[in-house]
């Protein structure tokens, strides 16, 4: 992208009710535009930073067999009935809108029932199973406290997956299979090192569900850690109890807060039973099929990175979820001839800063946008036949002959 042809600019100040430093840098960087409180448009540098998040979860489900869909956000009180989640006394965060034909629609907060109602169409034989299918949606919930900019929105992007087995072994198989995807998920988006794998309350069916807690100072979720970190628990279910349980009783544990970036629930029959999916086995018998359904916040997610890397000059993006990977800035009318040449035909990798604006500016830009590597052409570097290229992650800077970066841009 050419900077001067594009209408992101950077802001000196944050909004003022901006609170939260990742809403603040992100506003201030061009990527997020706040619309108030918990609602944010996702400009063209944001969204390139949720599609390169999108591609990494993506292709470690798509390995594992899942099916992506869309499913819609305007959602049927119907199948919420049946299982009492319609109710205020049940959900308090549903927003709701009202038909014209009268009665009450819902704005999807989460997928459970619509999704199990509507594989009622396509699952019937054991043969149908297992099925693993998932979307990225938009979510909508009526949260209260809706200050921690993109961390918590009352529209968010939500990736969500739900499985369909025919048997406890089966579900129990397929969740251990996404608990290696999600690290390898993590470990990619360049959270690994701070994200784990975290006990929590489970819920209706198993005694603990599974959280995916980022430590992060600004994060609202309070979790304790033993010394090498085996062992992780939600405040809610850290007690001497759950400790025993674990064979963790007696071990030295911290306090940290975190952020939850995903969670993994083992449903069994919470859905499918009120709802009535149900499979016939080899026999024919009617049984009634096992689920599983598996979060990742991917509009948090992003927050959470932001957050995690930023200093003060601004945002640090992992090369992985980057919106670009180089910076160009040329600084003369040679360095310019030299990075139009660079530029073309690497439009995807390279953020182009052609605008009329003094060099310092255009540094500061760079910094502040987070992306991985500024090239920087000038006189002085072609008097070496080279260009500098400055690590954002690093502060390091080193000399890079021209035909050594075309082929690093052709690669
Ligand atoms: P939280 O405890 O933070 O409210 P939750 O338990 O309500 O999360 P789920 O309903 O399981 O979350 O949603 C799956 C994932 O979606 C969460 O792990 C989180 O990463 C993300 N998420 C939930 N609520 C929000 C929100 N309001 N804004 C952004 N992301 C969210
Ligand atoms: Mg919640």
């Amino acid at each position: 992208m050419r900077l001067s042809k594009s209408f992101i600019k950077t802001l000196r100040d944050a909004p003022k009710d901006e609170t939260a430093r990742n809403g603040a840098l992100l506003t201030r960087a061009g990527y997020i535009h706040k619309e108030m409180a918990g609602v944010y448009d996702y400009l063209p540098l944001g969204l390139r930073v949720i599609e390169n998040i999108k591609g990494i979860i993506r292709g470690e489900l798509n390995a594992l067999g899942c099916q992506e869909v869309l499913m819609s956000a305007l959602q049927n009180p119907e199948p919420w009935e049946k299982t009492g989640r319609f109710s205020d006394a049940e959900v308090d965060i549903w927003f709701k809108t009202e038909v014209a034909s009268g009665g009450l629609l819902g704005l999807a907060p989460t997928h459970e029932e619509p999704i199990t109602e509507m594989l009622k169409s396509y699952i019937s034989s054991y043969k149908d199973l297992p099925l693993y299918v998932y979307q990225f949606q938009t979510k909508f919930r009526n949260e209260l406290r809706a200050k921690s900019g993109i961390l918590r929105g009352r529209e968010f992007l939500m990736k969500d997956l739900y499985s369909f087995h025919a048997s406890e072994e089966d579900l129990d198989k397929f969740y251990a299979e996404v608990e290696g995807a999600y690290a390898r998920i993590f470990d990619r988006l360049g959270l690994g090192a701070d994200t784990f794998e975290t006990f929590a309350s489970g819920g209706i069916f198993s005694k603990y569900s599974h959280e995916y807690q980022t430590f992060l100072p600004v994060g609202e979720d309070t979790v304790y850690y033993n010394e090498d970190k085996s062992a992780v628990l939600n405040k809610e279910v850290y007690n001497d109890e759950v400790l025993s349980d674990l064979g963790v009783a007696g071990q030295k544990f911290s306090e940290t807060t975190a952020a939850e970036v995903g969670n993994i629930f083992k449903l069994k029959f919470k859905y499918s039973e009120p709802l009535g999916l149900k499979f016939g086995d080899e026999n024919n018998e009617q049984k009634t099929v096992y689920m599983g359904c598996y979060g990742i916040g991917v509009s948090r997610v992003m927050g959470v990175i932001a957050e995690k890397f930023a200093d003060d000059k601004g945002l640090v993006w992992p090369e992985t979820v980057a919106p670009y990977k180089y910076y160009l800035v040329a600084i003369g009318d040679d360095a310019a001839k030299l990075a139009d040449e660079l530029y073309a035909g690497h439009e995807e990798e390279v953020l182009y800063d052609d605008r009329d604006v003094r060099p310092g500016e255009k540094f500061a830009d760079a910094e502040l946008m987070g992306i991985p590597y500024r090239i920087v052409i000038s006189g002085k570097t072609l008097e070496q036949s080279a260009v500098e290229i400055a690590d954002r992650a690093t502060g390091e800077s080193k000399l890079v002959g021209i035909e050594e970066v075309k082929n690093l841009l052709t690669k």
